[in-house]
């Protein structure tokens, strides 16, 4: 209920945020199909991670990754899984360039804030993992055929 919800938080301020339909729909050239906030289990972070069981940081990004809370989301548009990794920066933030989240906003790679999907297989396993298909939302966006054209 409630109260649990807000459990050892009930002097805190909360706010309500939404983007209504308009800002939705004037939106910029990627759209957002999904968004939660969950703290995964460390099983579930496994699974997430599989790919890098047998690397030495694997356990310590598991710890870490299911140690609190994680914003996740889904993003739609044409390219939008190497835009994302381009906008996200090189794994190690020491190596990122400036004007990246991971290169402006983090310094190491075991604390580099921000995960993206490295490729179509890796989206699509992750997106599975992560959502159920009717948690995500399918719409057109007014400016689309701007973007993307007609033909
Ligand atoms: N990681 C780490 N040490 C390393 C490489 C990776 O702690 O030497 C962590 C880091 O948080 C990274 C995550 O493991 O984001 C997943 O590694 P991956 O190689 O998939 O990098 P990413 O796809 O996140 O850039
Ligand atoms: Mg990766």
């Amino acid at each position: 209920d409630d109260m649990l919800l807000y459990r050892g938080f009930k002097k805190m301020e909360h706010t309500f945020i939404a983007i209504k339909p308009d800002g939705v729909q004037r939106g910029l050239e990627f759209k957002l199909v999904g968004i939660k906030v969950v703290v995964p289990s460390k099983d579930f972070v496994q699974k997430h991670y599989h790919d890098l069981k047998e690397r030495p940081f694997f356990n310590g990004s598991c710890d870490f990754l299911s140690s609190g809370p994680v914003i996740a989301m889904v993003w739609e548009g044409e390219g939008v899984i190497r835009y994302g990794r381009k906008l996200i920066g090189a794994t190690d933030p020491q190596k990122s360039e400036p004007g990246t989240i991971r290169g402006d906003l983090a310094v190491v790679v075991g604390r580099n804030i921000i995960h993206g999907s490295d490729g179509p297989v890796t989206a699509k396993d992750e997106i599975n993992l992560w959502f159920k298909p009717q948690k995500l939302v399918s719409y057109t966006n007014n400016a689309e055929k701007w973007i993307y054209g007609d033909n």
